[in-house]
């Protein structure tokens, strides 16, 4: 049996106003009433997070009830998948500020597990994102100022697969080890000896073991993914249990990266930090490594979502977007650049350069 539709709508007991998730009190408030309800599990133990079994994932063998269906939005230019309320009927794509028409598709995928709940609110991540442009003396005055009174950055909840494994790896290679050998060569018509650089290669074999606990991949395309890594680290170990609430006044973007495609990046990842421990394992002073049999056990993965406040611009005909992580603040986005801010340094520079020259002339 499908599970229901989720319509994530959290009227308020008292007036019946859409609730939204207060970032700065962790709880549901309503703007209407000022009514204010609890979220999540309040100040008991943090429960385990449960991991789901990586195998049947990727043979799409899932409990139904690790499933829902939600109704979403397809951008047509970028592609998000974005939910947006259903009484809505025309919208901006937060992503890349395309309007979109809300259309009534629902779209069936694997529940988030866990999510890392925002804690600055939007004004604060405004803030933020002002003095991020601020501090980039090139960008355009209009656009600093456009961005400072704009309208409101739209808090998104982006989508991301974890993986666990532990990795057992059998690996065959060859240490080398670097010796210098005396060579007589001619040099200005004399004989004159000189050390060479050589190296000698013997074989090498072994086991390395590693576990890997949360590899982060992405699970969307919507962002580049230079701007979502540069909004890193997130905190993991303060993901809540997955519950709707903290989705209320939030949009949260469907994945669109399916879960074999980012098990491979992980696996890319993981490769490469093996790769590693088996050059620290042959030693030596150079390493190569000829085959690598990679045996991976209690493989599991969530989906969780991480909070980013967006704000996707058009400013005289070009679009800018700056991300704002949703915990910690830190900013990335679009460097946007002034041209006649730069040509004016460029002429000012000319000057200083002609105005030093004059004082050279004038002492020479
Ligand atoms: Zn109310
Ligand atoms: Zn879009």
């Amino acid at each position: 049996m499908p599970a229901p539709l989720q319509e994530h709508r959290f009227p308020c007991d008292m007036c019946g106003s859409d609730l939204r998730f207060d970032p700065a009190k962790a709880v549901l408030q309503c703007d209407h009433c000022g009514n204010v309800q609890p979220v999540g599990q309040g100040d008991t133990a943090r429960p385990k997070i449960a991991e789901l079994d990586l195998r049947r994932g990727l043979a799409q063998n899932i409990d139904a009830a690790e499933m829902e269906e939600t109704r979403v939005t397809t951008c047509p230019n970028c592609a998000a998948q974005v939910e947006f309320d259903p009484d809505a009927h025309a919208a901006e794509c937060p992503f890349c500020a395309t309007p979109v028409v809300i259309d009534t598709g629902t779209h069936r995928h694997i529940k988030p597990r866990a999510v890392l709940p925002f804690a600055l609110t939007e004004e604060v991540a405004r803030d933020a994102m002002s003095d991020w442009l601020g501090s980039l003396w090139f960008a355009p005055s209009g656009l600093k100022a456009y961005a400072r009174k704009g309208r409101k950055m739209s808090g998104i909840y982006v989508p991301y697969w974890t993986y666990d494994a532990q990795t057992d790896t059998r690996y065959t290679g060859e240490r080398g080890t670097v010796y210098f050998e005396t060579r007589t060569v001619m040099r200005d018509g004399k004989r004159t000896q000189v050390q060479v650089p050589k190296v000698r290669w013997r074989p090498a074999s072994g086991r390395v073991y590693r576990f890997f606990d949360d590899v982060l991949v992405l699970a969307s395309r919507s962002l580049p993914k230079r701007f979502t890594d540069a909004l890193q680290p997130w905190d993991l170990t303060a993901l809540e249990p997955y519950a709707p609430e903290y989705l209320a006044g939030f949009r949260a973007e469907g994945y669109t990266v399916s879960l074999d495609e980012g098990f491979d990046e992980a696996r890319a990842h993981m490769d490469a930090m093996i790769r590693r421990d088996i050059r620290f394992d042959i030693g030596g002073d150079r390493q190569r490594i000829h085959a690598m049999d990679v045996d991976l056990s209690h493989m599991t993965f969530k989906h969780i979502l991480l909070p980013v406040w967006l704000a996707a611009y058009r400013y005289r005909g070009k679009s800018y977007r700056f991300v704002v992580n949703g915990t910690t603040g830190r900013v990335q986005g679009e460097r946007p650049y002034s041209a006649i801010k730069i040509a004016v340094a460029v002429v000012l520079g000319l000057l200083v350069a002609g105005a030093i020259g004059a004082v050279m002339a004038t002492q020479g």
